[in-house]
């Protein structure tokens, strides 16, 4: 599904140079939760954002899906980013005045979907989080698990190949972070591919591999207590 061949990333300001990620190399296959994990500052956002075609790596190849997606132009590579990807961010990222279906809706706008289709889908990715009574209703009224429900429902809408997660739980209390990472292990049950950042080493656990990166590396990789399927 993804594979990364000695990537590296630099930030350059006008005064500073910063290495992001050097000579960093992962493959995830279809079907995977992996958890990429490491200290603050290690590379895991910049890592999250080449993965998902928001960034360009200084060096490397970076094969999405079968695709060399490493000399894309920016256009390509948001064609490719609205087709290939559902993406959950720490701070849930809904607009405010949207409900919640338009709010899910949002992405599949950018996919050439026709209405009809696009409300059929967001309605079915609302009833997949456990949501449905709820379509109407603005991301004020519901708690921060709620909706978190909702943008993993947003992300996984159109069925993107691959579901990146930054942070999902770290805006979430541990009995809300619970309910969100049970349901990332029933989307994964059902055939997702789930990368997935955490700082936090239990969630970490709980995932297939634990991918653990280091000044801009992957330093190690261990297994976690999810069985593969295949096994
Ligand atoms: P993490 O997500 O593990 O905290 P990041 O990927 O955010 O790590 O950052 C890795 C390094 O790259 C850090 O030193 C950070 O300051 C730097 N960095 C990240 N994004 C930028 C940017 N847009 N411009 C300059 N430096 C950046
Ligand atoms: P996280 O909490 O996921 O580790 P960070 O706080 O490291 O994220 O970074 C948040 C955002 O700020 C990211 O988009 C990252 O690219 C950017 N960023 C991080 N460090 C720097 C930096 N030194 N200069 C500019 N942007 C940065």
């Amino acid at each position: 599904m993804l594979q990364m061949h000695h990537i590296a990333k630099v930030y350059r300001t006008e005064t500073v140079e910063t290495a992001a990620l050097r000579d960093f190399n992962l493959s995830v296959v279809q079907g995977e939760f992996v958890a990429v994990t490491g200290p603050s500052g290690s590379g895991k956002s910049t890592f999250l954002s080449i993965a998902g075609l928001v960034e360009t790596p200084s060096d490397g190849r970076y094969v999405l899906d079968g695709i060399d997606v490493s000399r894309m132009n920016d256009n390509q590579r948001s064609h490719l980013r609205n087709q290939k990807i559902g993406f959950i961010f720490q701070a849930f990222n809904l607009i405010p005045d949207l409900n919640l279906i338009d709010n899910i809706e949002v992405p599949l706008g950018y996919r050439g979907l026709r209405a009809a289709d696009r409300r059929e889908l967001a309605h079915s990715a609302l009833a997949k989080v456990g949501l449905s009574g709820r379509a109407t209703h603005y991301p004020g009224q519901l708690s921060g698990g709620q909706q978190q429900r909702v943008a993993i429902a947003r992300a996984l809408a159109g069925t993107p190949p691959l579901l990146l997660a930054d942070e999902p739980t770290g805006n979430l209390d541990t009995q809300m972070a619970g309910g969100v990472m049970e349901l990332l292990e029933e989307l994964h049950s059902g055939g997702a591919t789930i990368v997935m950042v955490t700082h936090d080493l239990n969630l970490a656990e709980r995932a297939q591999r634990i991918v653990k990166v280091m000044d801009g590396q992957v330093s190690e990789i261990q297994r976690g207590t999810r069985l593969h399927s295949l096994d």
